[in-house]
């Protein structure tokens, strides 16, 4: 049965209250090169929850806003509309570069939150040895993108991992540690994992890993969305830019690139980097329509035909299926984006100061 309002009300306010106290150690730091051994937390929701939780978001590295579905609606008991959503879908069927461009900036995606423990660890002759629990020797939040994210989930489809609890990796007493190994900087990080194979407790003394178990983290409490300004700022922008002609998603490996350095010449560095071949052959076929007109006003234009599609809108689980088909032709169409936007250390950094606010 779904929840009554006043039971979503109570549920909301009570996951505000959880979030306050957090201390800044909330988030995982980034993965370091080499080696990292991980222990991850079970459903934080029961037994029958979640092993992780998946976040959608809109937009690159410097621009990310967060999906409004990720909420629920206090009013309506239902996910948050979301007007990045609706502008994407408004936006289907539209062949014009314009349209293109700015799809291709604005879909969903998704990345996913994990509670993690890290180890104290020897590694001898390439065997790895946990020697104890690292500090500060309690849960946090690991975010992955999308792509590594497939990777620890098949980790929950193994029937061996789950012979002995149905916890699987996750149970605090006979679950298992995985190793991460994080190779490559920026744009070429790979990530794999590899389940170190022998139950073990999350620590040997009893107190320590039931003082553990107590820090596990509600993921749902964490995971919200952008506020509707927040939102609509952000289509705003990237209509400006995709008027402009910035169509592809380099967001995120551009923007990186760009924090990382100086950061001065920033939309002209951009547009010289992998889009550049995009912008020519756009700009020479979008001249004839919208090119005289103002960001501003296309985005009005936008705006309205956004009302007229909402109208005949219906439910939200269609807007996320395309989201992810598109994500998924994303990750496949290129690669270099999608191994820097699993550089999991800098988003992460980035969304904990987000979700900080
Ligand atoms: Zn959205």
């Amino acid at each position: 049965m779904p929840k009554s309002a006043k039971e979503v009300r109570k549920m909301l306010e009570d996951r505000e209250k959880s979030r306050e106290g957090r201390g800044k150690d909330m988030w995982f730091p980034g993965l370091k090169q080499g080696f990292t051994v991980l222990r991850l937390g079970q459903p934080w929701a029961g037994d029958d929850g979640d092993f992780w939780k998946d976040r959608f978001f809109h937009g690159g590295y410097k621009n990310k806003v967060f999906c409004a579905k990720n909420e629920i609606d206090k009013e309506t008991g239902k996910p948050r509309k979301c007007k990045v959503c609706r502008a994407y879908k408004a936006l289907k069927g539209d062949q014009s570069s314009f349209a293109r461009r700015l799809s291709k900036l604005i879909f969903q995606r998704s990345e996913s939150l994990w509670n993690v423990v890290a180890a104290k660890f020897k590694e001898r002759h390439g065997k790895i040895e946990v020697t104890g629990v690292d500090d500060p020797k309690k849960f946090q939040i690991l975010q992955m993108s999308y792509k590594w994210t497939q990777d620890l989930q098949d980790i929950f489809g193994e029937e061996e991992y789950r012979e002995k609890s149905e916890l699987g990796v996750t149970d605090p007493k006979v679950g298992m540690w995985i190793r991460v190994r994080r190779r490559g900087k920026e744009m070429d990080t790979k990530y794999d994992f590899k389940v170190l194979d022998n139950p073990c407790p999350i620590s040997e003394d009893k107190s320590e890993r039931k003082e553990i178990e107590k820090t596990l983290i509600d993921l749902d409490a964490v995971v919200k969305g952008s506020s509707d300004e927040e939102l609509e700022a952000f289509l705003e922008k990237m209509t400006h830019k995709a008027k402009k002609g910035k169509g592809s998603d380099s967001g995120s490996s551009d923007d990186k690139h760009k924090s990382s350095s100086s950061g001065s010449s920033d939309d002209k560095k951009k547009s010289s980097s992998s889009s550049s071949d995009d912008k020519k052959s756009n700009s020479k076929k979008s001249s004839s329509s919208s090119e005289d007109k103002t960001a501003k006003e296309v985005y009005k234009e936008m705006k309205k035909s956004l009302e007229k599609g909402s109208k005949k809108k219906g439910s939200s689980s269609d807007d996320k299926k395309k989201g992810s088909d598109d994500k998924k032709k994303k990750d496949s169409s290129d690669d270099k984006k999608k191994s820097s936007s699993s550089d999991s250390s800098d988003d992460k950094k980035k969304s904990s100061d987000d979700s900080g606010s």
